[in-house]
């Protein structure tokens, strides 16, 4: 089987993140490019349970050839690579805290602050978000595209995280910042934390 060591590490990261609590059921999925296209997660697999010959290939154009059918989330993924072309993989996840911040989201201002100097190095000193629309919407992708030419991560509002990476460890370790400044951002709420300053943040970017 083509690419197996690609196979081999989608599952065994995703795996981890299901181990740890980052996605749950079916929820969140990831996509890898290989020469000539694309693996991804299945439709209504769970992340903690893939098999490496089940995930789904897809040619450039992200058209299924092979493997189990991909994630409905799809045209999201599509989206992101399209806006960011040197992105190697993609992580979308609805974990718990960047989905609960996510609906204190007040449109026009920033949601995660500067926090820590990882964060921004990560994942970068101000994460856009796109507005709520229904779960297969083809409305959102424009959006997708446009928030992910600010930066590699995308917070969807009522919805999840969407993380992009040059390949799919920095994938992986950029959702998973993203996940623990959420965390960080709701711990810090009511209080005034003092955030790196623009200068601070400068000199990281
Ligand atoms: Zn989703």
């Amino acid at each position: 089987m083509d690419n197996m060591d690609t196979r081999d590490q989608v599952v065994a990261l995703a795996g981890s993140l299901f181990d740890r609590g980052y996605s749950v059921g079916s929820a969140g999925n990831i996509s890898v490019r290989i020469p000539g296209g694309y693996l991804m997660t299945p439709t209504n697999s769970s992340l903690g349970r893939l098999d490496p010959a089940r995930l789904s290939v897809l040619d450039e154009d992200f058209v299924h050839t092979a493997g189990d059918p991909p994630s409905k989330e799809i045209p999201m993924h599509k989206a992101v690579y399209e806006a960011r072309p040197d992105t190697g993989a993609l992580v979308h996840l609805h974990s718990t805290h960047v989905t609960a911040l996510s609906c204190l989201w007040v449109p026009g201002e920033p949601l995660i602050p500067p926090l820590t100097p990882y964060f921004v190095m990560r994942v970068g000193a101000d994460v856009p978000v796109v507005p709520y629309f229904r779960p297969g919407s083809a409305d959102v992708v424009d959006e997708i595209r446009d928030a992910a030419r600010r930066g590699p991560a995308v917070i969807l509002a009522h919805h999840g995280s969407l993380v992009a990476g040059s390949s799919l460890v920095a994938a992986v370790n950029a959702a998973e910042e993203l996940e623990v400044t959420a965390q960080l951002a709701l711990l810090l709420r009511g209080s005034q934390p003092r955030t790196l300053d623009a200068e601070q943040v400068a000199e990281l970017l």
